[in-house]
């Protein structure tokens, strides 16, 4: 199609702009979230940006280059923005790029199967703007719907270039962008730096919309209407948080299923290459201490973390994500406003809620979806106390090593599902306790308004979101963690190792948390491995079995009963399992989640504030269960 991919961009806009002011063709990406910017923007640039179907989700403007005709063109995808007259931060971003005159070309990217409101942004962007170019997107869902778009009619009426376009599949795109290398540089002219915002204007605005809609669209088929209202009755009716609940249960159960299997061969094989690491060491002449020091601290620890991590990230993150691009998870955050609104907190916490799910880290960046500062600050602060998917194994091998006793199909892989279910659950319960108090303390307020858009369900392309779910997601946060578990595994090793004495440093840093571990009805390893785990969740288990075992290396089990036996061997019975189950709930964020908060909030006290709160909440939950047990024995 004559159009060849070049180099990736950058996130960061102020840094495009500085870029980009020389010779090539800038050209800003605008529209209603989920039209399909993203994808149509990954699709010219092939790049790789997020795409999902929920609004709101491209929360900075993405930048990428394709070249074309011999022009280089930049695009810049700026967030999702229903008017010019913004009510949000990312609205404001959008606005102030197109305004600023830097793009040469404004695209705006429009929904065909809600072309009528599309139409109010293109209004005011002509209004502001003197290069613009209509994109309507998602022809190939139109045309399913039975709706009907008169390209010649909406050209005549608005007096620019339409373009119709599938991102998906890349029909249409080469048109457009024929259409925009017949502009030259620097002919853009910016006619308003603002819109009026004034009642009589808007009115003015979307009667015209209507107008220019009911001349240019026509409607054959509104069997898709139904089946959308169908399924939202079931999502969203009388038994939402049941469907809800089911529909957790069912990603767990898969999650769980698939990963013990793939979890024990990987562990098998992965440990048999450190055989192989060892025989290479030796066969270099490396000193005895750094080959221990190698291959049973750093290597072992990797191994730990990508045995037991890989599986199930491997699993849930495509199967969320598939939820994500049906249009499945703006219902739950629907189902889940009125909860958030009673707890003086915004709807859209829900979804952070759900990114959180996966990577508290991605949570906190998510939270930027949400206009009001103190409902984002809520969000920020309150994202850990779901658990992230670096925190799911742990869960998952102490359910399954205590919690379950039987051996059946049910009690194997359903059971597991349920207690997981019911944790997070007990999780989503906290969050809004502790939303609730935050916003009659620290955050007081009220809870303002905000429209969330009902995406249409969409099928969604399940071989891409499999892949992407994997490169963008799983890898990343697996990367993330390897690289905070080799470190973590020699400095472990070298604690375990070092005796001061006669008791090595990590027996005495056990010895001295063993108080408050046993307060908590934890003990003192326990504690220890969640304070030394610090760097990564993922490290926790391994660092536990460490201290347990005499010989201070990781070891495998070759069974789950092998390790039931040890950790009763070493003093746990159900009360410890149900504490280290609420303290892997609540504690403190891991380094990079609370990274990303200071970077979001850029406050010390914030960041603060979202390390103290899961703590406190963890550490009285836990003294709380373990008074109780005590009393009741
Ligand atoms: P954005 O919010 O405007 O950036 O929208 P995205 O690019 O994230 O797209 C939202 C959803 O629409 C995703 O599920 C895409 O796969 C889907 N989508 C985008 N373009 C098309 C298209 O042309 N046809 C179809 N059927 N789906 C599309």
């Amino acid at each position: 199609m004559g159009l060849t991919k070049a180099s990736t961009g950058a996130r960061a806009q102020d840094r495009f702009i500085n870029e980009t002011k020389s010779e090539n063709l800038t050209v800003a990406l605008m529209g209603n979230p989920n039209v399909g910017k993203s994808t149509l923007f990954n699709y010219l640039t092939g790049m790789h940006q997020h795409t999902g179907n929920w609004p709101g989700k491209t929360v900075t403007g993405a930048v990428g280059n394709c070249k074309y005709k011999e022009k280089k063109i930049t695009f810049v995808d700026l967030p999702g923005s229903y008017s010019l007259l913004c009510h949000s931060a990312e609205e404001e971003v959008a606005r102030d790029f197109v305004c600023s005159g830097e793009a040469d070309v404004t695209v705006v990217v429009c929904d065909a199967t809600s072309f009528e409101r599309n139409l109010i942004l293109v209004l005011q962007t002509v209004e502001v703007s003197k290069n613009v170019i209509v994109c309507i997107n998602l022809v190939d869902e139109a045309e399913k719907r039975g709706i009907k778009i008169n390209k010649k009619i909406l050209e005549e009426r608005l007096n620019i270039p339409v373009i119709t376009t599938s991102a998906r599949s890349g029909k249409g795109v080469t048109k457009l962008l024929q259409q925009i290398v017949k502009i030259e540089k620097g002919t853009n002219k910016i006619k308003k730096k603002t819109i009026e915002d004034n009642e009589e204007k808007v009115k003015e605005t979307v009667e015209m919309a209507q107008r220019i809609a009911g001349q240019s669209v026509t409607y054959k088929n509104e069997n898709y209407l139904l089946r959308d209202r169908k399924i939202d009755r079931i999502l969203t009716g009388k038994y939402a948080y049941l469907v809800m609940a089911v529909m957790l249960l069912g990603v767990f159960w898969l999650t769980i299923t698939g990963a013990n299997a793939v979890s024990e061969v990987l562990s098998r094989w992965l440990f048999k290459t450190e055989e192989w690491l060892d025989f290479a060491l030796r066969a270099i002449n490396i000193p005895k201490f750094l080959r221990e020091m190698i291959v049973f601290g750093g290597y072992r620890m990797l191994v730990w973390v990508v045995s037991v991590m890989l599986p199930p990230m491997a699993i849930f993150f495509p199967l969320f994500t598939l939820l994500e691009d049906a249009g499945v998870l703006p219902r739950l955050a629907f189902n889940m406003d009125k909860c958030f609104k009673c707890c003086g907190a915004c709807g859209k916490q829900a979804l952070t809620m759900c990114m959180g799910l996966g990577c508290n880290a991605a949570g906190v960046v998510g939270a930027r979806i949400i206009d009001s500062p103190r409902e984002r600050l809520i969000a920020i602060v309150t994202n850990s106390l779901v658990p992230c998917n670096g925190r799911f194994p742990a869960l998952i091998s102490v359910i399954c090593v205590f919690l379950i006793t039987g051996t059946g199909i049910i009690s194997q892989n359903v059971m597991p599902a349920v207690f997981l279910t019911g944790f997070i659950a007990l999780s989503v319960l906290i969050t809004l306790l502790a939303s609730k108090i935050l916003s009659r303390t620290f955050l007081k307020g009220e809870p303002s308004s905000f429209a969330l858009e009902l995406p249409p369900y969409r099928c969604p392309q399940i071989g891409k979101v499999i892949v992407r779910s994997i490169f963008d997601r799983t890898l990343f946060v697996l990367g993330r963690a390897v690289v905070s578990a080799i470190p973590a595994g020699l400095l472990l090793w070298l604690l375990a190792n070092i005796n001061v004495g006669g008791v090595s440093l990590f027996s005495h840093f056990c010895n001295a948390v063993s108080p408050l571990g046993n307060l908590m009805g934890l003990d003192g390893v326990i504690l220890a491995a969640f304070i030394l785990g610090f760097s990564a969740n993922e490290t926790v288990v391994p660092i536990m079995i460490m201290g347990y075992m005499s010989g201070n290396v990781l070891t495998d089990f070759g069974s789950l009963a092998q390790l039931r036996d040890m950790l009763i061997l070493n003093g746990w019975d159900m009360v410890t399992a149900i504490n280290i189950i609420i303290f892997f709930l609540f504690h403190w964020p891991c380094a990079t989640t609370l990274i990303t908060i200071y970077k979001e909030t850029k406050s010390i006290k914030w960041t603060a504030l979202s390390c103290a709160l899961p703590t406190v909440i963890g550490v009285i939950l836990c003294m709380v269960v373990n008074l109780t047990c005590n009393l009741l024995a």
